[in-house]
């Protein structure tokens, strides 16, 4: 049996991808050395990386074709665009040595700040996705009111990992159970 998956799955920056806040604790311009695959760096060459699961868990969602969201209060979105611009990630899970930018894996992006009321209004809009559809990756409690539209929202301990992805899934299973078809006829 596949494992069902919600049709669009969204995430949350800072303290959920990356363990920083982008508006405060790194200042641009940022660069990356070479080609360093998940490491950008800023003015004073202060790392930004995804937390070590990131990657796999978006190569998982894209060749599920689950669209892939981040909805972000930041007060730093030129900030945000360009560290996502700037971080590399391998092109696939297999090993090989393609790479492709950490923004190209996003269906949308939703980053300024104000309730994330707003944010999940407009991707319900350009997407047409139903919020019931819609799986939420946040380590900010307040951010839950989001439920309030029908999107399923799993807070984030210590960013996003294996564990805490699965339980999110999970979590939108059971509030969204398929709905199984009885064969009546079938007895003999
Ligand atoms: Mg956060």
């Amino acid at each position: 049996m596949t494992t069902r998956l919600p049709k669009l799955v969204a995430f949350d920056l800072d303290y959920t991808l990356w363990g920083l806040w982008i508006d405060s604790d790194i200042q641009g311009p940022l660069h990356r050395d070479k080609n360093t695959i998940n490491q950008v760096l800023d003015k004073h060459n202060e790392p930004i990386s995804f937390y070590k699961h990131v990657p796999q868990i978006l190569h998982r969602l894209r060749t599920a074709e689950v669209a892939i969201a981040a909805a972000s209060r930041t007060s730093a979105p030129k900030l945000a665009h360009s560290a996502l611009t700037l971080l590399l990630l391998p092109a696939s899970n297999a090993g090989d040595n393609g790479t492709m930018k950490a923004i190209d894996f996003f269906d949308q992006l939703e980053i300024y700040p104000g309730s994330k009321i707003t944010h999940f209004r407009k991707i319900h809009q350009k997407t047409g996705i139903p919020y019931s559809e819609m799986l939420f990756f946040d380590d900010e409690h307040r951010n839950k009111e989001v439920e309030g539209l029908g999107v399923t929202f799993c807070l984030v301990r210590d960013g996003v990992d294996d564990r805490t992805f699965e339980k999110g899934l999970a979590e939108w299973r059971k509030r969204h159970p398929e709905e199984v078809t009885e064969d009546i006829g079938s007895a003999s």
